[in-house]
């Protein structure tokens, strides 16, 4: 799963896993902008990727509790 793996641009480490992501941004139901921070140097990284399989469960439950991305009846509140 080579796509989960995002690389630095400020020292190249080309290792940074995005399924350890400081924040996450969810564009659609299948990708994301994740922000970390790269455990070689330190700077702080964003990049734009498809959700791992592993965090979509998680994605699914966060998207259900701010509505987000999803057309729904309003009158819950
Ligand atoms: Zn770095």
């Amino acid at each position: 799963m080579a796509n989960r793996r995002i690389s630095c641009p400020s020292c190249r480490e080309s290792t940074l896993d995005v399924t350890r992501y400081d924040s996450m941004m969810v564009l659609k139901s299948d990708v994301a902008l994740f922000s970390l921070h790269c455990p070689a140097c330190g700077a702080r990284v964003s990049a734009i990727q498809s959700i791992p399989f592993s965090l979509r469960g998680q994605v699914a439950e966060a998207a259900a509790k701010v509505h987000a991305g999803m057309l729904k009846d309003s009158h819950a509140e």
